[in-house]
C-alpha cells in the first residue's frame, strides 16, 4: 500500500478530505447495512432534525502506526459505549457496539494510505457521528438517522515539545446541573464557542469551567478533563456528572495506579485547592495531556511549581507510560489495543 505524498510533521489540524467513508441509514426503526462510500456530500431536507434542533452527538479517536507497523486504534469499545449513552440521552437510536467498531475498522482500512507512518508523530483522526436526519418541525425527535464516520489526517500535537498551556476561569458555564455536559453532544461545543473565543481574544490558550450550580468546583475544559497532581505526588481527577468521561483520563487513571503505583483520587475538586496542587493538565485523544502552567482567575494567577517550559514530572511519565502502550512500547492492558491490520 503507498502512502500518501504527505509532509505528515507540518499538516496541521485542517479538515483534509479522505478517499473513502462510512455510512448507515435509520429508517422505519432499523439501521441499514451500511456501506463505505467515496461520496462526502450529504443531502438533507431542510428541515432534517439536526439542522432546527441541533440532534446530533459524535466521537473521536485515532488510527496510527505501532512500532512494529501494525495500524490500531485505542480502546474504540469505549467510544462505542459512549455513543450509545449520548444516542439514548439524545432520544436518537444506537447504532450497536460490534458494528460500530466494526466500522471504524472498514473505514480506517480503506483510507490506509492516509495513516500516517510510525515515527511521524501524525495520526488519522477518526469522527464517527450521528444526526436527525428527516424532516422535524413540532419538537420531537427525528423518525430518521444517519450515523456516518470520516477520516482526517492530522499532524502531530506538540510540535518541538510540550509548551505549558496559560488557561482562565471562565464566567460562562459549559454545562447545566442534570444537563447534557456528560454526553458528547454538538450542542455543548455549540454553546462553548463563545467561551472558548473570548478566552482566545483575551489571550489564553483554555477555558477552566466550574460547576454550574454552586461555582467552586473544577468541572473540565471545553474538550479536555482535568488531571492535577499533589505535592506529594497524588493523582487527583475531578469527579462530577456533568463532566465528558474522557477515555484518556479513563486510561491515565488505570496507568497511574496499575503501572506507576501512583495513589489516584477521583472526587470532586474545589477551586479553592487548585493552588495547592505541584502539576496539571488537560486529558483528551487529541494530545493524550496537555500541560498546563497557569490558571488566571480574573487577574489572579496561579503557577503551578511545573512552570511554563515542561511538563511536571509526574505527567511526563504518565505521558510516556500511555504513548508507549499505544505505540506498542509498552505491554498494553488486554483488549486497549484494537489492531486493524
Ligand atoms: C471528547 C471530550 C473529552 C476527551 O475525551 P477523550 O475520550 O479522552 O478524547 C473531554 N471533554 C469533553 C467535553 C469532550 O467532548
Amino acid at each position: 500500500m503507498e502512502k500518501k505524498n504527505l509532509d505528515w510533521a507540518n499538516i496541521g489540524f485542517a479538515y483534509r478530505k479522505t478517499d473513502m467513508r462510512y455510512v448507515s441509514n435509520y429508517k422505519n426503526g432499523a439501521w441499514d447495512e451500511g456501506t463505505l462510500t467515496a461520496d462526502d456530500q450529504i443531502v438533507i431536507s431542510e428541515c432534517a432534525g439536526v439542522l432546527q434542533y441541533s440532534q446530533s452527538c459524535f466521537e473521536g479517536l485515532k488510527a496510527y502506526t505501532t512500532e512494529d507497523g501494525h495500524i490500531v486504534t485505542f480502546r474504540p469499545d469505549l467510544n462505542a459505549q459512549r455513543m450509545e449513552d449520548s444516542a439514548k440521552r439524545l432520544e436518537m437510536p444506537v447504532f450497536p457496539k460490534e458494528r460500530f467498531v466494526d466500522a471504524v475498522t472498514q473505514v480506517v482500512a480503506a483510507n490506509e494510505a492516509y495513516v500516517p507512518p510510525y515515527g511521524s508523530g501524525a495520526t488519522l483522526y477518526i469522527r464517527p457521528y450521528m444526526f436527525g436526519s428527516s424532516p422535524v418541525i413540532g419538537v420531537k425527535p427525528a423518525d430518521e438517522y444517519q450515523f456516518r464516520i470520516l477520516t482526517t489526517p492530522v499532524g502531530p500535537y506538540f510540535k518541538g515539545g510540550a509548551k505549558p498551556l496559560t488557561i482562565c476561569v471562565s464566567d460562562f458555564d459549559r454545562a447545566a446541573p442534570h444537563g447534557t455536559g456528560h454526553i458528547k453532544a454538538g450542542l455543548n461545543y455549540a454553546m462553548s464557542l463563545h467561551a472558548i473565543m473570548e478566552a482566545h481574544r483575551h489571550g489564553f490558550d483554555e477555558n477552566m469551567y466550574l460547576d454550574p450550580a454552586t461555582r467552586t468546583k473544577v468541572e473540565e475544559t471545553g474538550g479536555a478533563n482535568f488531571l492535577f497532581v499533589t505535592r506529594d505526588n497524588k493523582v487527583v481527577t475531578p469527579k462530577s456528572d456533568s463532566i465528558l468521561p474522557s477515555i484518556t483520563r479513563r486510561s491515565l487513571v488505570y496507568v497511574a495506579k496499575e503501572y506507576l503505583g501512583l495513589e489516584v483520587e477521583e472526587r470532586e475538586v474545589l477551586f479553592d485547592e487548585v493552588k495547592e496542587f505541584a502539576e496539571c493538565g488537560l486529558c483528551g485523544t487529541a494530545a493524550v495531556i496537555s500541560p498546563v502552567g497557569k490558571v488566571v482567575n480574573h487577574g489572579q494567577e496561579i503557577l503551578f511549581p511545573s512552570g511554563m517550559e515542561k511538563m511536571g514530572p509526574v505527567t511526563q511519565k504518565l505521558y510516556d507510560t500511555l504513548t508507549g502502550i499505544q505505540m506498542g512500547h509498552i505491554k498494553a492492558p488486554e483488549g486497549w489495543i484494537h489492531v486493524i491490520k
